[in-house]
């Protein structure tokens, strides 16, 4: 089995990125992220510090916007006032919420021409129409591996485990658009394994540390790991066990070092592109 090299591919897209953003400062336009974080989460807060990181490492400026545990009304209101200034080209507002808030209902108040993490239901709704729109970074980073690992998409049988509307339902449209033949798999799925174990490309976004074994996995299938889970020692595992898998699978994104990386460059190329348009 081999490993997919995920800070390999974000180090190619961070080159390409930097590119960009030069030509756009030397233009007079600095590609600007605004990050809202509504909450004192540890497991977020270290993902905002990765954004602010890779930020840095390519150019792009990063503002973190820190609120105090916000009700719906304060949240909203603090995304449309970024999504009204001039100055910001793309927003994130991190997870989880608090006060019981659902993503989907606050994002409705980010800019689509800002939404660059894709979490307004309108970017959704049209990138499931096939109209121009920013997926969501996680799930536009599983697509990005499979192009950059130039593994073929048409006529294949992809599963995705997982629907939520950050990560599996993106996906699998991303999937669809390339002509896979797509299911998507979640809680109620009855026999896992055997649904799973047809799949050409499978995608485990469920959020269960060691889900995926070697009877979820068809020979030489491409397995494509977005599971973070944290363990007792302080590590972090993905939804597949890389050991069980390691004798089927044909090639494995690892966690740590597959989707993550991969997934903040795409981040920073799409808020870069967001200020291209502006430019
Ligand atoms: P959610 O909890 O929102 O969704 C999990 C999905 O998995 C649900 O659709 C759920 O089904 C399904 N599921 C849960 N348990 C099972 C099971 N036993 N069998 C089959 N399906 C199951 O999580 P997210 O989509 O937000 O995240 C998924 C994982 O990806 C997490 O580990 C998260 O940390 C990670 N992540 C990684 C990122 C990265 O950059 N690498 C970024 C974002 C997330 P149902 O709908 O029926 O409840």
């Amino acid at each position: 089995m081999r490993l997919i090299d995920g800070r390999a591919i974000a180090a190619a897209i961070a080159e390409e990125v930097t590119a960009a953003v030069t030509a756009l400062r030397g233009a007079g336009t600095v590609p600007s992220l605004a990050v809202v974080v509504p909450t004192r989460d540890e497991a977020a807060a270290w993902y905002v510090r990765s954004l602010a990181r890779a930020a840095a490492e390519v150019g792009v400026a990063c503002r973190i916007d820190e609120l105090d545990e916000p009700d719906a009304a304060q949240l909203a209101k603090r995304l449309d006032a970024l999504s009204g200034d001039p100055g910001v080209h793309g927003i994130v507002c991190q997870t989880p919420l608090p006060n019981r808030l659902r993503l989907e209902e606050v994002a409705e108040a980010i800019d689509p021409a800002k939404d660059v993490d894709g979490a307004n239901p309108h970017s959704l709704g049209r990138l499931a129409a096939g109209l121009p729109c920013f997926a969501p970074a996680t799930a536009a980073a599983v697509l990005e591996i499979l192009h950059r690992e130039q593994v073929g998409l048409v006529g294949a049988r992809a599963m995705v485990v997982g629907r939520s509307t950050v990560v599996g339902k993106p996906a699998a449209l991303l999937l669809l658009a390339e002509h896979a033949t797509v299911t998507w798999c979640h809680s109620r799925t009855r026999d896992l394994a055997r649904v799973c174990a047809q799949a050409d490309v499978l995608v485990a976004a469920a959020g269960r540390a060691r889900l995926v074994t070697s009877a979820h996995v068809k020979p030489g299938a491409v397995v494509v790991d977005v599971g973070i889970n944290p363990t007792a020692d302080g590590r972090v595992e993905g939804d597949v066990d890389a050991e069980a898998v390691a004798g089927r699978a044909g090639a494995l994104t690892p966690v740590p070092g597959g989707v993550g990386p991969v997934t903040t460059m795409v981040l920073m190329r799409q808020v870069t592109s967001a200020a291209a348009a502006r430019a």
